[in-house]
């Protein structure tokens, strides 16, 4: 009252008025009594005051959105605004391209009124698509965070009318791609579109080279194909190859002239490290003075030479275009010595195995990310300009992951070195990761947009009177992210889920309750209440989802397997319950995640197996239980017959195929008492203890912080038996395996690749016996276990204690 009597004192009554209008809309009036003063009424009191104007000839993406046009300003006032070809005498909205604005650019806009006519004008279809959605987002106040109808905001009200508007706005970055994946096509190109997403030119990469050379060409051209160890393979070409070459700029030529409307085309290598080793490769990477398979070693030199050759002839044909790829595994680094040709646009790819989303990319004390930044500066200073590939989102990780505080950051840091497009593995999480998808989509197009802002509109459009509950709620996954130690040998994917403690999910849990309270005493509109309602709901099978899958992955490292069984059938309860429930459908992309859980739900039904064998009587794994509680893994996994004792050595290259392929030397002795040339010279043999309840080595964290793609390394041990025995051998690993007893070979012949394998009637001798294991890893996870027991099952007592 005090402040409300000042500013009447101050300005006087009109002053006061105007002031409210201006804080309400710059461009909108909701109060009849001034429509008509100045003003377009397009919607006055619920009834439609004007006619949308399309041309006869209009494309059906412009047709579309005209009628969307329509259905919208029909949910926000009531009124079914007419779409007509004609265009009638008096008020219109009127869309496609307008004389004065045939100079605009491919996506630019522009949405201004001239008298009795809105104009929501391109010179591109795409350019009128985006007016009519920047004038219903900026000028109307809408939203469409996610494809489902319960993620639009529409405001309401009864008359709609238009001022002064005169607004023109282009991208802020050439291209934007890739959120979200779109499984639905319908809802989600509608949801691109009201975005403002569809018509980038393509710039981006993909994994390309099975096209340029196909593999059909092996039988009659191998020379095409890269030399690995024991020959040539079609995981990748042999780019010093002239036929390679040619084919690829044949390839380019053809797709560009067929394909006028593509910016780029991709030379990105097949998603594998699995590179030539030819003579002339490696004349090659010699005379470019780089060892592409030396520890730490880059391939992007030779991949540039490459890209170069076929870009000085392209350029002839087609200069305007560009040839992209990814900067990706060993080829993330910028070239040493060899300068891109300016048709080469690097797209730089800020793995999660590698790299760290916990923490911004410009973060000093995140050494990963300081490599990484470290590769974005020397690109800088290599071409003028790359594109970006990031991971807001990642497989089975479909709970709540709150990075928009890193997301924010890290565009303004990469937008400072020339970053020309934007786009990140993110999945259908459209109720978990919403703002993960949103906010750089809103960054795309204004680098300049206010996050805050979109943050706290999102809330308070989607929750209400809630908003406030569930902004705390986001607020608590944005700090757990960052709170995330900068550790560099910490695990990628299980990071996000290690962070959570009970006390977290309670808290997340009351917040969620007390979002409910706030809605349940609110007093606003049935039909608003009910979607509140289903939001909360979804949030809550989204934090349920997160909490279930970060209980598993902590139980599970805690050894406590008996909550992990537990833990397993809950989650596969909530995954059937999710996949039954059709309001549940878009919540999260829950096929996905059964997908990806999938080897692991298997891998542990496996465990369970050996957990619940009938040689354990339920007591004995009740004691077992209480063992593990008290942190005794070894002592366990010794009971379950699992060795946990070796010496390793590597590393060494895996061409791929099975484990029968290569041969290095620590298989001519199989003894661990010398060292032996690895790929980076001379390599120890170095002991490992697994704590691991089921005996897992992890290869990766051993040799961290090696890079582990495609190689191979060995492991022995020994033990000692007083009489001779007959043993059952069971394998895990990933990703593939061969073993020898002694001195013969038990298993590892071609079909090497095994999550799970037993070898049975496998003879032991008094004295000392020999296990010798091959593991060899192709992407990823690098790990092994082994076990060894008597026929039954029943661990060996020789193996037991320390
Ligand atoms: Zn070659
Ligand atoms: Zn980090």
């Amino acid at each position: 009252m005090r402040s409300r009597a000042l500013t009447t004192a101050l300005h006087g009554q009109t002053r006061v008025w105007s002031v409210w209008l201006v804080a309400l809309s710059s461009a909108l009036c909701v109060n009849d009594a001034t429509a008509g003063n100045g003003q377009l009424v397009l919607v006055e009191r619920g009834a439609p005051r004007c006619v949308i104007v399309v041309d006869q000839n209009a494309s059906p993406v412009v047709l579309e959105t005209a009628h969307d046009l329509s259905d919208i300003l029909w949910k926000m006032s009531g009124a079914r605004v007419p779409v007509a070809s004609e265009r009638p005498r008096g008020r219109v909205i009127l869309l496609g391209k307008d004389e004065q604005d045939r100079n605009l650019t491919r996506l630019e806009y522009h949405a201004w009124r001239d008298g009795n006519v809105l104009h929501l004008s391109g010179s591109t279809d795409y350019g009128t698509v985006n007016a009519v959605y920047a004038f219903l987002e900026n000028e109307l106040g809408c939203r469409w965070y996610t494809p489902d109808s319960l993620g639009e905001h529409i405001p309401t009200r009864r008359t709609v009318a238009v001022k002064n508007l005169d607004m023109r706005d282009a991208p802020d970055f050439a291209t934007i791609g890739r959120f979200g994946s779109h499984r639905q096509p319908g809802a989600g190109v509608r949801w691109l579109r009201r975005n403002r997403l569809l018509g980038f030119p393509v710039y981006f990469a993909s994994h390309n080279w099975d096209n340029i050379v196909p593999r059909d060409l092996f039988d009659s051209h191998p020379e095409y194909f890269a030399l690995l160890g024991s020959g040539r393979s079609t995981k990748q070409l042999c780019t010093t190859n002239p036929a390679v070459i040619e084919s690829a700029v044949v390839r380019v030529r053809r797709f560009f002239d067929e394909r006028p409307d593509y910016a780029s085309y991709s030379l990105s290598p097949n998603d594998n490290t699995s590179f030539c080793r030819c003579p002339n490769c490696l004349a090659l990477d010699a005379e470019l003075g780089v060892d592409p398979f030396a520890e730490g070693g880059s391939i992007t030199d030779r991949l540039m030479v490459f890209f170069n050759r076929v870009a000085e002839q392209v350029a002839v044909t087609h200069p305007d275009r560009r040839l992209s790829s990814y900067m990706y595994l060993n080829y993330t680094a910028p070239p040493r010595v060899v300068i891109p040709h300016p048709m080469v646009l690097p797209e730089l790819v800020h793995t999660p195995w590698e790299f760290c989303q916990h923490h911004s990319i410009d973060d000093p004390e995140c050494e990963r990310n300081r490599r990484f930044a470290k590769y974005v500066r020397g690109w800088c200073k290599a071409t003028d300009s790359f594109t970006w590939y990031d991971y807001w989102g990642h497989w089975y990780l479909c709970g709540f992951m709150g990075l928009v505080g890193n997301i924010r950051r890290d565009i303004g840091y990469m937008d400072r070195y020339g970053l020309m497009g934007i786009q990140a593995e993110s999945h259908e999480q459209w109720w978990t990761q919403t703002l993960n998808i949103y906010v750089p989509v809103k960054l795309g197009w204004d680098r300049n947009a206010d996050v805050d802002a979109i943050v706290s509109g999102f809330y308070r459009n989607m929750f209400g009177p809630a908003a406030a509950s569930v902004a705390r709620f986001g607020a608590m996954f944005e700090h757990l992210v960052t709170s995330v130690p900068k550790d560099a040998a910490r695990d990628f994917e299980q990071a996000f889920l290690l962070g959570f403690t009970p006390a977290f999910h309670a808290q997340a849990r009351g917040l969620l309750d007390e979002a409910n309270r706030a809605l349940a005493t609110a007093s606003i509109a049935p039909g608003e209440r009910q979607k509140i309602t289903e939001r909360l709901r979804r949030y809550r099978y989204g934090l349920l989802l997160t909490e279930m899958q970060a209980r598993e992955v902590q139980d599970r490292r805690a050894g406590r397997m008996e909550r992990v069984f537990a833990d397993l059938d809950s989650l596969r309860t909530l995954f059937s319950a999710m996949e039954a429930d059709s309001g549940l459908s878009d919540a999260v992309d829950v096929r996905l995640a059964v997908l990806q859980n999938r080897t692991w739900l298997e891998r542990t039904r496996q465990f369970r197996d050996i957990w619940e064998d009938p040689v354990r009587t339920p007591e004995r794994r009740v004691e077992l239980s209480l063992m593990l509680d008290a942190g005794e893994t070894r002592r366990v996994a010794k009971e379950l017959g699992f060795v946990l004792d070796w010496h390793i050595i590597g590393l060494w290259p895996n061409p791929g195929g099975p484990a029968s392929l290569t041969h290095y030397e620590p298989e001519d002795t199989r003894t661990p008492f010398q060292g032996h040339y690895g790929r980076s010279g001379l390599v120890p043999w170095r002991e490992c203890r697994s704590e691991d309840p089921f005996g897992t080595v992890d290869l990766r964290a051993f040799f961290r912080p090696e890079n582990v793609e495609s190689t191979v390394a060995y492991a022995y041990t020994e033990f000692t038996l007083s009489a001779p025995r007959q043993a059952r051998i069971q394998l895990f690993a990933d990703d593939d395996i061969a073993i020898w007893v002694n001195d013969r070979i038990a298993f590892g012949g071609k079909d090497s690749r095994t999550t799970d394998v037993i070898v049975a009637d496998i003879p032991l001798r008094t004295g000392k016996n020999v296990l010798f294991v091959k593991i060899l890893n192709r992407t990823l996870a690098f790990k092994f276990s082994v076990r060894i027991t008597t026929p039954d099952g029943a661990a060996l007592p020789e193996l037991q204690g320390e």
